[in-house]
């Protein structure tokens, strides 16, 4: 198959059309999102949405998010939507928020993957709202990425993933949040984050009073227990390298790193180290990659660090723990993730080197 890219700087009606033609056809499109790309399929479409699951490699029962542009397909989907769902939708639409609400079942079972809810957004992102005003669609879509593998926000990470097996891929720049959107469920009376993002736990609590972190966030979810959303349970935007986080007061983080990295350096491998802009200079010497100065642009760059990391051969990454604030949430549930739950206590590796000192010394 042949992967046809438009630049929407300059192909915008011919991309919009051929977008358009292709998900009213059953087949797939790659298009921008202010989060993340999304690899997309008419809802309706029961032999498009198979097509998502086998082109991603996506296992069965991780359903998709239903992207709508208009306030009015969300009751053609979606059932008992609560008052407090619709306040969060009208704070918080167009943006990074998806809801998991009652589902009407009218979308094909493998929407949902077989679940009695269904999760929906609608992004802010121009090119994403017109390409599904023009075809009419609801689309269902997730990230654009082959299943494990970080999510893409630019087009060529898109084409690195899928040429030859999508048809179209849309070109909108770079995507603005970086990350995917946040996935809050509302079937309650308390909104509950499945999967932090660019719609911070803050900001849902000012809206709503009070907002659940689901505990899997963080901690993910143990063997047997059941997944209050069903890509919780599957191993996440992990690069080749190996991935551990560091956390601790800033001083011992950057004395474990250090050590680390240099055994690893000195044993020929090529490690690398992911921190903010401000940070850069504690490491000098080393090979760095600049998350920049803000958890906002962290966010923005972190899937292209994961990607280049695996480009340029890095054997293991170390990441500098973040602030669970704001976006820092998500960065962190991404990161922790990526690591495989590899999470080193600096403070805690200080005082064992300390207490070896002690006892050589
Ligand atoms: P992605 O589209 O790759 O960003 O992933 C969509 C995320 O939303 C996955 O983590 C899904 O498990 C989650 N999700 C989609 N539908 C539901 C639902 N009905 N209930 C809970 N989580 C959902
Ligand atoms: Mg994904």
């Amino acid at each position: 198959m042949n992967t046809e890219v438009y630049d929407l700087k300059t192909q915008y009606e011919e991309g919009m059309e051929a977008a358009k033609n292709a998900l009213c056809r059953g087949e797939l499109v790659i298009f921008p999102t202010e989060t993340v790309y999304g690899l997309g399929a008419d809802a309706k479409n029961e032999q498009a949405v198979a097509k998502i699951y086998a082109v991603k490699g996506r296992p069965s029962n991780n359903p998709l998010i239903a992207h709508i542009w208009d306030f009015q397909q969300i009751e053609q989907i979606a059932d008992q939507i609560s008052p407090l769902a619709m306040k969060l939708m009208r704070a918080f639409w167009p943006g990074p928020f998806t809801v998991v609400l009652h589902s009407k079942g009218v979308l094909p079972k493998s929407v949902s993957g077989g679940l009695n809810t269904i999760a929906v957004r609608m992004p802010s992102d121009i090119y994403a709202r017109e390409m599904l005003r023009r075809s009419g669609k609801i689309v269902v879509a997730p990230s654009a990425n082959l299943s494990g593998s970080p999510s893409t926000t630019t087009a060529q990470q898109c084409l690195d993933d899928f040429q030859g097996k999508v048809p179209i891929i849309l070109d909108g720049g770079v995507c603005s949040v970086g990350l995917e959107s946040t996935v809050c469920q509302i079937t309650d009376d308390i909104p509950v984050i499945l999967r932090p993002g660019g719609i911070t736990a803050e900001m849902i609590e000012e809206q709503a009073g009070i907002v659940k972190i689901s505990h899997a966030v963080l901690h993910g979810v143990a063997p047997g227990e059941n997944a209050p959303s069903p890509g919780m349970m599957y191993k996440h935007y992990a690069p080749k390298a190996k991935v551990r986080i560091i956390e601790g007061n800033r001083e011992a983080i950057a004395n474990v790193v250090k050590s680390m990295y240099d055994k690893e350096d000195k044993d020929g491998k090529k490690p690398c180290i992911f921190c903010s802009a401000e940070r850069v200079v504690v490491y000098k010497n080393r090979r760095i990659y600049s998350l920049g100065a803000t958890p906002e642009d962290a966010a923005k760059v972190l899937f292209t660090a994961l990607r280049e990391a695996d480009k340029q051969g890095i054997d293991s990454i170390y990441f500098e723990g973040v602030e669970h604030e704001g976006i820092g949430l998500a960065i962190a549930n991404r990161i922790i993730r990526a690591a495989g739950f590899d999470v080193v206590n600096a403070d805690k590796e200080v005082e064992v080197e300390k207490h070896i000192a002690c006892m050589h010394g």
